[in-house]
């Protein structure tokens, strides 16, 4: 209800935009047509005098008018001329529509621009591009895929270089200095990940400020920016390598017990199923038998869903109205609280459960003792609270022992932990991730399948364990554990800019998202002819089989007329199904899926022409344009077919917008079964089951008004889970938001300054300051002979403790600062200055990057240790920001101590800076992921190359806390009346 009114609202603001935009595409158009009079090197000098009058004081909105129509008459002067795009020759053919000025205007004004597939947004772009540029200022354009970028860049490029605008395109293969020209240009394309980690590697591990490519964060465009800012948002950037220290691995220790329980369950589960079904036929036959026995049934189904959700008899049973509404009805009570302890019971007859909603899976008592038939508590975690508090009752041990006893439970604590967390990831791997479906393998390697867009995405890796145990899985290397180096989320990358602007042809349903997380709005820009598709309503059968059935005749039926077809799958799996299904008939016909998306936009490009038939995993090709081949039109344009309902709806109306572009015939129909994921697991159980009473024959398509309202709720249930995701991620990475901005701002302030002592005495002082305060604070008349002692051992200024006394803090601090300077000053007299400016910034580096990365390392732990908190009713994510922020504490103090200890020790002659600078040299290029990585965002240092680090920290037995914070073993209690006590 609320939402339909605030549709209409934002239906009528929309509207009130568009008319406020009229007036200026008017104005737009008449300066246009009198620049058409101009020589072409009188249009050629707009850009140079545009660029004067906006130093001079103008802003871009006042200039807009005569901007956009300098870009429109240059795009007139350019029609029949030919440029080379990717090697290949291309005629210029465009001259911008009015609409596409609007679109201009909406991401000029920092908004997303909604415009159809086949408006043109590329285009549209060069209109904010060419207007934001006058400023001088490194404007940016982002793209899908590298691919993308280069065509764009190199297309778009022919009118800007018309108009006196330079144009640069990043890759992830390129060396700096190249990269810094491309950053140099006016205008820089390139991937969201690649300008992420260029961000990454300039703030978090460049050496020096020539390393550093990019100039500014000043105004970037995103391209197909929903699949960026939201699809892409949900995994985190993440540069890293090879941890220094490896721990065993548990998971092929673990593997062939995990592999027994789950085929013990597989048959267990049949054997279940098959009785249920056997029961309720018999059932049938005698009909009417006593309430007791008849739950039984239902009892072993509700099991049969918990321990293998996805068991052929099982899914064959739900698609029968009465069984499946019965079950609804048990399941349902089996919920509610006075069932409580049976299905506790219930469960326990299996070795694990598995929430595929969740994606979780939990080892039960049954399955421990399977496992450990000897010591079924092996993976128990230990009650430390209690042990603990038990301990410190027992008077017969004396302290030394508690705490000797303490620590080893502790250890053990962890050791078990593992494990468990070992099989939890197994299991997983196990029963939720399916080869073909979630992962492909290739070349001895799991590379996961994006589920939005099915690309293998190579280099990225799920966290947390669950990659190496799919690893173990599926008999490959287990890859070597990796540490983070630098990493960001997607959303505070693009955060960062001045101004942020997107495009693409499916925004409305995200607007929310995007309004709340990036302040965007979205603009729906009217298409240039109007959209004559015929979007048909979805057939919905009961099974796979048949709905593939169906789909398969109507695709047959429009390849005999010679329309081509594009068939939408959800998975790599579905995808080589119906080829295999269109191979039986005969029907030629090209596929695209995770495993051949080189050749992706090739294959989409043709995908218009006669007789085509294309399959493509839904979003495969996007940024293609298909173009309709001779006499297409006549047979009624592209038939767009999909075969699933995809989890977002966003992700539908992409597909469907593949055909009917400007003003071309089309039409596009979805093929759905109640088998399908996301009618199993997020459809209202109840329409369903009344739905499927009614049912009947094979083949037959089933029909109800509430059906296809199901199947949106069911989306949109879908997208607003993933929606808590991404803002979950990004409420945890606003806490390392806050740390990466001071800690890059002190590294920033090493690379650029004349002189980075200034910094290391800023923290120097720091230093001094702290340890005075915590001095003084142990008592009055306690005098300065600790600090003094402190001082004495790191700098060599020989302080007297008698020359502090009587002085106040502020006093000492200066006097000794002083004197730490003073001796600075005359080292510094006895060394080479340019040498010292070097060493200089090393130590401030040094100091602080292996501390920091350290400390990544920690507060990924932090936040794996703080979800299992969430068990005390605790908020994990506020414990999280407590514990990060005392963590944050320590690592400045520990970059302080250490700048402090090393300022006068190190060796400062000529020879000894060359070879630190050679060491510096060799460490960037071992350390930087993404110059030999392939193309992905988390790329290892070169294999086998040996790269020293510094070695990792011994990872803290219990979270520092404070001794009236509350105890971190969960327990409630003040630390200090706790473990601390
Ligand atoms: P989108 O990104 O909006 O899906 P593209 O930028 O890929 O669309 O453009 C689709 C096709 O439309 C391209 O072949 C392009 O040449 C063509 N096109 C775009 N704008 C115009 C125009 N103003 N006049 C003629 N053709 C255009
Ligand atoms: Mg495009």
């Amino acid at each position: 209800m609320l939402s339909s009114i605030f549709k209409k609202f934002a239906g009528r603001s929309n509207k009130k935009w568009l008319k406020s935009c009229q007036p200026i595409v008017d104005r737009i158009n008449e300066l246009e047509s009198g620049y058409q009079s101009l020589t072409e090197d009188e249009l050629k000098a707009h850009t140079a005098q545009f660029k004067a009058r906006f130093e001079a004081g103008e802003s871009l909105d006042d200039l807009l008018p005569e901007a956009f129509a300098t870009v429109k008459n240059a795009a007139r002067r350019l029609v029949g001329s030919r440029t080379s795009v990717i090697g290949q020759e291309v005629g210029w053919d465009m001259i911008h529509y009015d609409v596409q000025l609007i679109g201009g205007m909406a991401l000029h004004q920092g908004r997303i621009a909604e415009m159809a597939t086949g408006e043109g947004k590329t285009l549209v772009s060069t209109l904010p591009i060419y207007l934001n540029a006058l400023s001088g200022r490194n404007v940016q354009l982002v793209t899908v895929n590298e691919y993308l970028a280069q065509r764009d860049s190199e297309w778009m490029g022919y009118l800007f270089a018309y108009l006196g605008l330079s144009v640069g395109c990043i890759k992830n293969q390129m060396p700096p200095e190249q990269k810094r020209e491309m950053y140099g240009c006016d205008v820089t394309y390139g991937t969201a990940s690649e300008f992420g980690f260029d961000y990454l590697r300039d703030n978090g591990m460049a050496h020096n400020a020539e390393e550093q490519v990019q100039r500014d964060h000043y105004y970037v465009i995103i391209d197909e920016v929903d699949s960026i800012l939201i699809d892409e948002a949900r995994t985190p950037l993440i540069i890293s390598g090879p941890a220094p220290i490896q721990r065993e691995q548990p998971y092929t220790k673990m593997k062939s017990g995990i592999q027994r329980l789950v085929s013990k369950q597989v048959a267990f589960c049949n054997k279940l199923a098959n009785a249920a079904k056997a029961e309720l036929e018999s059932d049938e036959e005698t009909s009417n038998s006593d309430g007791a026995e008849a739950a039984d049934p239902f009892a072993d189904l509700l099991l049969v869903k918990l321990g293998a959700p996805k068991n052929k008899t099982f899914m064959r049973l739900m698609e029968r109205g009465d069984v499946r509404s019965e079950f609804d009805k048990f399941e349902t009570e089996m919920h509610g609280d006075l069932n409580k302890d049976r299905m506790y019971a219930l469960k326990e007859r299996l070795y694990y459960t598995i929430d595929e909603k969740q994606r979780q899976a939990d080892l039960t008592e049954n399955g421990r003792v399977e496992l450990r038939p000897d010591d079924p508590d092996a993976f128990m975690l230990p009650d430390l609270a209690t042990k603990f508090s038990a301990l410190d009752k027992d008077t017969s041990l004396s302290q030394e022992e508690k705490d000797a006893i303490k620590l080893k439970e502790q250890e053990k604590l962890e050791v078990v932990g593992e494990d468990i967390h070992a099989i939890s990831q197994l299991l997983r791997a196990y029963s939720l991730y399916e080869k073909d479906v979630e992962y492909v393998v290739q070349d001895g390697k799991v590379v996961i399948v994006d589920e939005n867009t099915g690309r293998v995405m190579p280099g990225r890796r799920w966290g947390d364990g669950l990659h190496q145990a799919v690893e173990a899985k599926e008999n490959v290397t287990i890859e070597r554990e990796s540490r983070t180096y630098a990493t960001i989320t997607v959303q505070n990358y693009f955060r960062m800019y001045d101004k942020l602007a997107g495009m693409t042809g499916t925004a409305e349903t995200e607007a929310t998202e995007f309004h709340d997380i990036y302040k965007l709005n979205v603009a729906i820009i009217p298409t240039n002819e109007p959209c004559i598709r015929v979007d048909e309503n979805d057939v919905i059968f009961k099974s796979r089989r048949e709905k593939y059935n169906a789909a398969i005749e109507d695709i047959e039926e429009a390849h005999k007329k010679g329309q081509p077809v594009l068939v939408g799958t959800v998975s790599v799996e579905a995808s080589e199904l119906l080829s295999r299904m269109l191979r039986r008939k005969n029907i030629p016909h090209n596929v695209l899926n995770a495993k051949y998306h080189q050749q992706e936009a090739e294959i989409v490009a043709r995908a218009g022409i006669r007789g085509a038939v294309t399959i493509a995993t839904n979003m495969a090709g996007r940024g293609t344009d298909i173009k309709l081949g001779d006499g297409v039109k006549d047979r009624g344009g592209l038939l767009v077919v999909g075969t699933e309902r995809h989890e977002s709806r966003r992700i539908d109306r992409q597909l469907r917008g593949r055909c009917s572009r400007q003003g071309d015939p089309g039409r596009s129909k979805f093929f759905i079964s109640l088998e399908d994921d996301l009618m199993r697991l997020f459809a209202n159980s109840g329409p369903m089951s009344k739905i499927l009473q009614n049912s009947m024959e094979e083949g037959e398509p089933l029909e109800h008004p509430l059906l296809n309202r199901s199947i949106e709720t069911a989306q949109k249930k879908v997208e607003q889970q993933n929606y808590s995701i991404r803002k979950r991620l990004l409420q945890y990475d606003d806490v390392l938001y806050k740390q990466r901005e001071i800690i890059y701002g002190i590294r920033n302030e090493a690379l650029h300054s004349e002189d980075p002592s200034q910094t290391i005495f800023e923290l120097v002082e720091e230093e001094l300051a702290e340890r005075l305060e915590s001095e003084s604070g142990s008592g009055e008349g306690g005098g300065y002979s600790g600090f003094a002692t402190w001082v004495n051992s790191h700098f060599p200024v020989g302080i007297r403790e008698e020359e502090l006394d009587g002085l106040d803090i502020e006093a000492v601090l200066d006097l000794v600062l002083d004197k730490v300077k003073e001796a600075y000053r005359i080292k510094k007299t006895a060394e080479n200055e340019e040498a010292l400016i070097h060493l200089e910034r090393f130590i401030l580096l040094n100091s602080i990057d292996g501390r920091w990365q350290e400390h990544l390392t920690e507060m990924e732990e932090l936040r794996r240790s703080v979800s299992l908190r969430s068990y005390g009713q605790k908020d994990p994510l506020s414990e999280y920001k407590n514990e990060a922020y005392t963590y944050f504490q320590e690592l400045i103090g520990m970059i302080r101590t250490q700048l402090c200890s090393r300022l006068f020790r190190t060796a400062t002659n000529m020879v000894a800076v060359e070879n630190v600078k050679t060491m510096l040299a060799r460490q960037a290029v071992a350390r930087g992921p993404g110059d030999s990585a392939p193309a992905g965002p988390i790329g290892g240092g070169p294999e086998g190359k040996e790269v020293s680090l510094p070695k990792v920290a011994v990872k803290r037995a219990t979270p520092k806390v404070g001794r009236n914070d509350p105890c971190s073993c969960g327990s409630g209690k003040k630390y200090k009346r706790c473990c601390g006590s």
